[in-house]
């Protein structure tokens, strides 16, 4: 029988943590689907649809691995895709007490569904996607946290976010004493311009 696990998350983005825990996963398994949890009540930076192309375009060079989205419970889309075992990662402490409580909970509900957890390479064991996702709003390089896809991807992205931020700003925002003393003068100038013998009166 071939070993096939999903390894499920929302990868909003994909990091260079979750690629090294793919590439685990398809040594150990047959077939791994990578599977993006559609969920209508989180905020995502990335929509499924794009998130579903950067993952699809990082694991283009394995054989074993595809993408794939899903909503509602894990165990239920496990069983419709005929998987084994459930692929989740883990970095440190502070990951084991969710993921263990994950993991009893999903047993509980499908106990012939094992859950594997792998650990990524030490150099990833401080990377999530929410710190990504922090790190890029606020102008940081975030090159070597994630494929260079992504990088260029979330560049797009805050782009987008600052001219929107931008125009917005000078539609509301209130005129300053300085912005008005300079638009005056430029006023004054351009009068003078017009009839440069105009006396005072
Ligand atoms: P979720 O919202 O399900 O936690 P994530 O995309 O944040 O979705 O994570 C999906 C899985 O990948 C989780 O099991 C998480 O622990 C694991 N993971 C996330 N980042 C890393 C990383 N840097 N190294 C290893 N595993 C990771």
């Amino acid at each position: 029988m071939k070993r096939k696990a999903i390894y499920p998350g929302s990868f909003d983005p994909p990091t260079n943590g979750h690629l090294d825990l793919i590439e685990r996963g398809s040594k150990i398994f047959d077939e791994l689907i990578v599977a993006i949890l559609r969920n209508p009540e989180k905020d995502p930076l990335f929509s499924v649809n794009e998130r579903r192309q950067m993952l699809e375009s990082m694991t283009g060079s394995f054989d074993n691995v595809s993408v794939d989205t899903f909503h509602g419970l894990t165990v239920d889309y496990a069983l419709r895709v005929e998987a084994q075992a459930i692929l989740r990662g883990i970095r440190a402490i502070s990951d084991y007490e969710y993921e263990l409580q994950m993991a009893l909970m999903n047993r509980k509900l499908q106990p012939g569904l094992e859950t594997v957890f792998m650990m990524p390479a030490a150099r990833y064991s401080y990377l999530s996607s929410r710190l990504v996702r922090e790190v890029a709003q606020l102008g940081g390089p975030v090159d070597c946290l994630v494929p260079d896809l992504v990088a260029q991807k979330l560049r797009e992205k805050m782009e987008v976010a600052n001219k929107f931020s931008g125009a917005n700003r000078s539609a509301s925002e209130p005129e300053t004493k300085a912005k008005r003393a300079e638009r005056a003068s430029e006023q004054k100038a351009k009068e003078r311009k017009i009839n440069p013998r105009k006396k005072k009166s």
